[in-house]
């Protein structure tokens, strides 16, 4: 990936939505909120500033379900800063019984990430999903959620951690937590709203009501996250379910989407690939059905395509390949 960073340019927030834009398909507000988070946290870091002046991290949490594009995002992020990436399970991390080894072995990642570049990987990424499964009274082979919790307050935080031979300062590392959290809809929608602001007018209702629906630290506290973790992650974005509308985009539009992967594929037998729309609508209703997002787009697209992948090196006077429906063969079409 060519990134305005490596060309030298100056980094904007809009700089980062634009490149994100071309990879992850709708979640607006969502890619905003993340764009002006990570312009910020490394703004910071390229700044001194005297002691007297210390900006506090800001971690961020997404919130929204399975296969909605929330590691996407991030590992997106990761390309266009180049700084090293790393992803962890919290449910694995409350599973095992030494959570301070597990989150050694995650930062050594992140090392390995960076070419065993110290300061590189000090400016990583860290991204651990599933953080709503360590709610306060849960309990994964005698490892409370809440412990789990503790354990990566610190590295949250910033802390020295000996990783191998060398010590890893957590302080500059981005850490971005994600989870569906289900049943939290519910608790923001029957927290206290705010009421301060004067709603005569339709733009002060709209401010309101974008308030309102945002989740607030206390809806955190009450969904079982303890008030030290839910403080070290004050940006919170959300991320939306996904149409079938929008899974038939992500197949298409972003610029490695799958269509291209197989398009660029069959080019280099000397095929040209066209699915028809019908095709991709099929794909989204079954998908859909799954409820893992876009998480099952991939394998059914690459079943529908195994028969021409098949087929095609046998085949080396075919030109081009039309697939109308999932449920028809596709059509071979030979070189007149
Ligand atoms: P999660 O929200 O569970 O972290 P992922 O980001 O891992 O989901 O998404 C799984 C896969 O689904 C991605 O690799 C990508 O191919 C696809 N996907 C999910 N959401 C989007 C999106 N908004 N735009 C483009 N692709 C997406």
């Amino acid at each position: 990936m060519e990134t305005p960073k490596a060309q030298g340019a100056k980094l904007t927030p809009s700089m980062i939505l634009k490149f994100l834009d071309q990879y992850v398909v709708g979640q607006d507000e969502a890619k905003k909120v993340l764009s002006v988070a990570v312009y910020s946290h490394y703004r910071k870091l390229g700044k001194r500033r005297p002691d007297s002046v210390e900006v506090a991290k800001t971690n961020i949490l997404l919130i929204g379900p399975t296969g909605t594009g929330k590691t996407l995002m991030c590992e997106t992020l990761s390309h266009f800063l180049s700084v090293p990436f790393v992803t962890a399970n919290a449910t694995s991390l409350a599973q095992s019984k030494y959570v301070n080894e597990e989150i050694e072995a995650l930062l050594l990642r992140l090392l390995e990430k960076a070419g065993g570049d110290i300061d590189k990987a000090q400016c990583g990424i860290v991204f651990i999903d599933e953080v709503d499964k360590l709610k306060t009274g849960t309990e994964q082979q005698g490892v409370s959620g809440e412990r789990v919790q503790h354990a990566m307050l610190k590295i949250m935080e910033g802390t020295s951690v000996r990783v191998g031979a060398q010590t890893i300062d957590t302080a500059n590392i981005l850490f971005i937590c994600a989870g569906a959290f289900v049943g939290l809809e519910s608790i923001t929608a029957n927290s206290q709203a705010y009421g301060f602001i004067a709603t005569s007018q339709d733009d002060n209702q709209k401010i309101l009501d974008r308030l309102n629906s945002r989740v607030k630290p206390t809806d955190l506290f009450k969904f079982g996250l303890i008030p030290e973790f839910a403080g070290r992650l004050p940006i919170i974005a959300n991320l939306e379910s996904l149409s079938k509308e929008f899974l038939v985009k992500i197949m298409t539009e972003p610029r490695n989407s799958i269509y291209n992967q197989f398009r660029e594929m069959l080019k280099d037998e000397g095929v040209e690939l066209v699915i028809e729309e019908a095709a991709f609508r099929q794909i989204a209703e079954m998908a859909f059905e799954y409820k893992v997002g876009a998480r099952s787009v991939r394998g059914i697209f690459e079943e529908m395509l195994m028969p021409v992948m098949y087929a095609i090196p046998d085949r080396p006077e075919v030109r081009k390949v039309v697939i109308r429906s999932l449920f028809e063969e596709a059509e071979l079409i030979a070189a007149s």
